[in-house]
């Protein structure tokens, strides 16, 4: 294990991609350039708050670094870089965005893979616009607990690797509703094989700068896609499959275990399939698929859970247009859309069938699903204990399954057991437990859990983080220990706080 300072740093993205020419500088439109190279900030008390063991394992790194880790110590090799990329931001072309607030440090090759490693937080780039490229600490936690805990889920994310906070406070307007504070800073180290987005492409595309964009999708294939070629008409529509599976397949997972990611822009999408950019993002609690825990969306709740899939075909549509332009015969892209919808739903009917004990799924099956979403919105219903519960049932009675409901009371009984009849009709009575339960998670980060980690850490208190951290690492184990705390609806007080139920973009 070395330090960060001995890790040997590659630079692929900045060799074979054309970047800008100045270094850092006020924010700017840059054309026809993938990246700026820029200097992090470096920050007045760096300290080293949460770490990730199996990460740091994967890059052969010792735990160390606080001050490397909130950006302001170069080390040798290191090249630190914002990239430039659009989007289309609640379904509007935003034209340039860009890190706003994140620096790529540079790639580290750990013998298996090569993987980038991201500071998020750290300071100005040109892409930052109005905004100060800082993070908090709120924020921060949220993003390291849930890329971790999805992580563990199954469900494909980047990762974090530290989070530090910075000795410095950042003024931030929580509801955007004139109420400024101050709030403590923090900077996530975060890691994958990259953070290339759709929108990396998108602002190439839609600026009609073809050269950049050729470019910028070769070096994406060569070092990312060792399976794939864009040579011709054929190969770039068999990449953009391998694109569209994987974002169909990643939200697929998202929907199994409940997760809303809140922010869908073209912007956040990874060209790889991972859930990336955690912001106001959210987790069911009572099964409520029109609900978005982002407040910037609640008039039209574009992002909500139930709409997630249908999103992901829209983000897929614009990066298509985007390539479009590289095509002899543009039209044929057409294909991968329909690829994206029908590997969506082959996705979510196994899901159906894992999540429900079935040894695989058949066409009637259809009906005994849109029956159980019906009723599961009838009253207030836990999604995350429902379904737990469910894989321990033995005889179809859902008085057995009470302690999924908010209000025991208000069970609609008959209508229940009817479709529990049918659905242990269905599995014979012998449900595959051993897949429902490596299906169905017993602990999520709930959002009422993130907060009680964030209050406490507020008070330099990370013992709950840390539980935290360690709980979600066994998401499907029973860990009976931490049941009374943490297997259980969302309390009453969390059901309409800041931070809970309502969490927008200031972060
Ligand atoms: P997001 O909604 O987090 O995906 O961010 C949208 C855009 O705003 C991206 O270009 C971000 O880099 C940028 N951005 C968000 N927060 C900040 C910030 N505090 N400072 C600078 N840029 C930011
Ligand atoms: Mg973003």
């Amino acid at each position: 294990m070395g330090q960060l300072s001995s890790l040997k740093w590659l630079n692929r993205f900045l060799s074979e991609t054309p970047g800008d020419s100045q270094v850092s500088g006020p924010p700017r439109q840059v054309p026809n350039a993938c990246w700026s190279r820029v200097l992090p900030t470096p920050a007045p008390d760096p300290k080293l708050r949460l770490w990730s063991e199996e990460m740091a394992e994967q890059l052969n790194l010792e735990k160390s670094g606080a001050d490397v880790l909130a950006g302001g110590v170069p080390v040798e090799g290191m090249d630190a870089y914002a990239q430039r990329y659009g989007g289309h931001q609640f379904g509007n072309w935003a034209g340039q965005l860009g890190d706003g607030r994140a620096i790529t440090l540079g790639e580290i090759d750990t013998g298996m893979e090569v993987l980038e490693i991201q500071l998020k937080g750290a300071g100005k780039t040109p892409y930052s616009r109005f905004a100060d490229g800082k993070a908090v600490l709120r924020s921060s936690i949220r993003e390291f607990l849930c890329s971790e805990a999805m992580y563990h889920l199954g469900v494909p994310t980047t990762r974090a690797l530290a989070l530090v906070t910075t000795g410095e406070d950042v003024m931030r307007d929580v509801m955007y509703d004139g109420n400024r504070e101050l709030e403590p800073g923090a900077v996530v180290s975060r890691i994958a094989p990259s953070f290339i987005r759709f929108g990396s492409f998108q602002i190439h595309g839609l600026m009609g700068d073809n050269v950049t964009l050729k470019s910028l999708l070769e070096h994406t294939v060569s070092n990312h896609f060792p399976n794939s070629d864009v040579k011709n008409d054929d190969e770039i529509l068999e990449w953009a499959k391998v694109v569209a599976k994987s974002t169909a397949e990643m939200i697929a997972h998202w929907m199994r275990v409940g997760f809303v990611h809140g922010v869908m822009n073209t912007d956040n999408m990874s060209i790889h399939g991972l859930t990336i950019d955690y912001g106001p993002y959210g987790w069911l609690e009572d099964y409520n698929p029109g609900w978005t825990p982002n407040t910037t969306d609640s008039t039209h709740r574009r992002y909500r859970y139930g709409n997630q899939p249908q999103i992901g075909a829209w983000n897929i549509a614009r990066f298509l247009e985007s390539i479009s332009s590289l095509m002899d015969e543009p039209e044929r892209l057409r294909e991968v859309l329909e690829f994206y919808i029908s590997t969506y739903e082959k996705s979510n009917d196994e899901m159906w069938a894992a999540k429900l004990g079935f040894s695989d799924f058949q066409e009637a099956d259809a009906e005994l699903i849109s029956e159980l979403n019906i009723l599961l919105q009838k009253v207030e219903t836990d999604m995350t204990i429902f379904f737990r519960e469910l894989c321990h049932i033995d005889n179809p009675d859902i008085s057995k399954l009470k302690f999924a409901f908010y209000d025991e009371d208000s069970i609609p009984t008959e209508e229940w057991n009817l479709w529990m009849a049918k659905w242990w009709q269905r599995v014979q009575a012998k449900p595959n437990r051993e897949v429902m339960l490596k299906t169905n998670p017993k602990y999520v980060l709930r959002n009422w859990m993130a907060q009680l980690a964030i209050d406490a850490a507020e008070k330099e208190d990370y013992s709950v983080c840390e539980e935290l951290h360690n709980l979600l690492k066994f998401p499907y184990e029973e860990q009976t220990e931490f049941e009374e705390e943490w297997y259980q609806k969302r309390p009453e007080w969390a059901r309409n706080r800041v931070g809970c139920s309502m969490l927008s973009c200031s972060s």
